[in-house]
């Protein structure tokens, strides 16, 4: 019961407080799994009542979240972050965050769009962990450069992620990681809980309000169940119909 209860309390909350999850209940008694494009399009309707929904009001989440959620995910998987600039591969600029003994910094990835040549962040020369998409980093890499793998449940459904890599789905953030030791998928407990729902893994995000997630299905989900990992007893999602 004890582990339930943060769960319980953001399905309370978003009850009392959420259109999006309120219209749901309402309508069926349930708070049936949300998509990505259900997200994407119902916005708006995510955040709680009591926040502002003018574009100018909203200051978007705040990079040290973003950043302490990426950190976990690379304890889990079991990279030390101190002493070692971290850098993050993403479509935009933010600007380093000092936390946890390091700096965290963001590297342009080569699809992003920019009005022109200033403001692209060097590689990194020293030592430095570099988080990004596979494929990223092939190739040559200077000395003490050390690229992790982010991955989506989606892919992982086809291919079993290497230990060490980062589960991160864009739209819901960094949420668990494969633990070197073990090979398991474990979730962020603090900030993830999963469940599974109509034949699928569902997602709620404990520490996010803005927007708030209730049963999220990312992409894949259906592929995975919540289960035990046989080595930490914590929550791993494992893929459903074959041992692994
Ligand atoms: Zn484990």
């Amino acid at each position: 019961m004890r582990i339930a209860q943060p769960y319980e309390r953001t399905v309370r909350r978003a009850l009392r407080t959420v259109p999006h999850y309120r219209e749901r209940y309402a309508a069926t008694g349930t708070l049936p799994p949300l998509t990505r494009d259900e997200a994407r399009l119902r916005r708006h309707l995510l955040m709680p009542l009591d926040a502002a929904l003018l574009p100018r009001r909203d200051p978007g989440r705040p990079p040290r979240e973003h950043v302490a959620e990426l950190r976990e995910a690379l304890r889990i998987a079991g990279h030390p972050v101190r002493g070692v600039d971290v850098y993050e591969v993403t479509r935009a600029l933010r600007d380093p965050v000092r936390a946890y003994g390091t700096t965290w910094r963001v590297l342009l990835d080569a699809t992003a769009e920019t009005d022109g040549p200033p403001g692209r962040p060097a590689p990194p020369g020293g030592p430095a962990l570099v988080v990004g998409d596979p494929g990223w980093a092939d190739g040559t890499r200077p000395d003490g450069v050390v690229t992790v793998a982010r991955f989506g449940l989606a892919a992982a459904a086809r291919a079993r992620p290497a230990p060490g890599s980062v589960w991160y789905e864009p739209w819901l953030g960094y949420l668990g990681a494969v633990a070197a030791d073990c090979g398991e998928l474990h979730v962020d407990t603090a900030r993830v809980h999963a469940r599974p729902l109509d034949g699928g893994t569902v997602l709620t995000l404990l520490r996010r309000r803005r927007p708030t997630f209730v049963h999220a299905r990312p992409e894949g989900g259906g592929a995975f169940r919540p289960e035990r990992c046989p080595r930490h007893g914590g929550p791993v999602l494992r893929t459903a119909g074959r041992p692994r």
